[in-house]
């Protein structure tokens, strides 16, 4: 669809549906904002493909990450929030109102909340993109059961490596972590639990150099850093979870952001551009938790109304003065 953004000039829009983008449109359809949230890639963000999330507070057995998700969204929409299942991929910060092109077409916005997330870091060893979807992968809710009695690699040692590794043991015969040292950044109670889970495994002190198989993963190269030794490693499945990167390609160069690329936001959740607010993982290399990132997109959305009482209406083509 081709349109001038005209016919849906709104005055929050939320760019991205994780927790920071739909606890934002909560807030700001609260406020009685109709705000728009554009889902991009996943509605409920990271924290859908999630198997459990068992520290939300609330949900003391846990909570399915996907069905979290779905639970923000229907509260947002219970007080007007809209939720289009729609894409971002460039923006106009120049003047006022802010131009959004999405793959719809173009939106308008007073103001707009970035809560784009976050994408999983790759190993960028050869082998990886071509064997990606054929034994390869980033995902343990998506794939997981693919593994049914299988052999299992995952590749890391922090909280996102233990947890998928475990949920991983529901299907795979047995899970091998391989982890370039010989201590862990996951939490306590997960090195815990995956130690003494009969099914798994460790290779410390060791990276994967290469992702081998014709159609589908069968190999992996490996080098243990401290005596260089090579070796092989035969696996079905590997999964890597080795941190993310945050989604700001489309605000490169229109918005303040760090070295490591993520949106430079202060303590009101307020960028470099006036009306514009980050809330989640695309602005938040220190905590990236679900609860952390839900805080900051009601944080934005209480600034933005704040922002937007504290102005008239906006004029079309308006000059954008901080
Ligand atoms: P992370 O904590 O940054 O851990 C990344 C792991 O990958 C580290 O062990 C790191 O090794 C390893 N690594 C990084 N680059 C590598 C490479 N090129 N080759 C091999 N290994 C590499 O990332 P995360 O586990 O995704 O967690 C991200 C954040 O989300 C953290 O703050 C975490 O606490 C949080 N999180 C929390 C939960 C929860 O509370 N339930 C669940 C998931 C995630 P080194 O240790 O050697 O650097």
């Amino acid at each position: 669809m081709s349109n001038n953004g005209k016919d849906r000039h709104v005055k929050v829009l939320v760019l991205g549906s994780g927790p920071a983008g739909l606890a934002a449109a909560l807030y700001a359809a609260r406020a009685e904002l109709a705000p728009v949230v554009l889902t991009g890639m996943q509605l409920g963000g990271q924290a859908a493909i999630t198997h459990l999330i068992e520290n939300y507070p609330g949900f003391p057995e846990g909570v399915g990450g996907a069905q979290l998700g779905e639970l923000f969204q229907k509260q947002a929409e219970r007080f007007g929030a809209k939720v289009e299942f729609d894409m971002a991929h460039e923006v106009d910060f120049s003047q006022r109102p802010y131009k959004v092109v999405a793959d719809s077409g173009e939106y308008l916005a007073d103001t707009i909340i970035i809560s784009t997330g976050a994408s999983p870091v790759h190993l960028n060893v050869p082998g990886e993109e071509k064997l990606t979807g054929r034994g390869v992968s980033y995902c343990a809710t998506c794939d997981g059961w693919f593994f049914k009695d299988k052999k299992v690699a995952i590749v890391g040692g922090g909280d996102s490596a233990f947890e998928e590794a475990l949920f991983i043991t529901r299907y795979a015969s047995s899970v091998t972590l391989i982890h370039r040292r010989d201590e862990f950044r996951a939490g306590a109670i997960l090195q815990k639990r995956a130690k003494d889970h009969p099914k798994m495994n460790f290779i410390l002190n060791t990276v994967v150099t290469e992702i081998v198989g014709d159609d589908k993963l069968t190999t992996l190269k490996l080098r243990n850093v401290q005596t260089n030794e090579e070796s092989t490693f035969d696996t079905d499945g590997l999964f890597i979870f080795i941190g993310h990167t945050p989604n700001t390609q489309m605000f490169e160069g229109k918005l303040e952001m760090s070295d490591l690329g993520y949106i430079i936001a202060n303590d009101k959740m307020e960028t470099s551009v006036p009306g514009v607010f980050a809330a989640g993982e695309v602005a938040d290399p220190h905590f990236r938790q679900v609860i952390t990132s839900a805080g900051m997109g009601a944080a934005a959305a209480i600034q933005a109304t704040r922002y937007l009482e504290g102005e008239e209406s906006v004029p079309e083509g308006g000059a954008v003065s901080s």
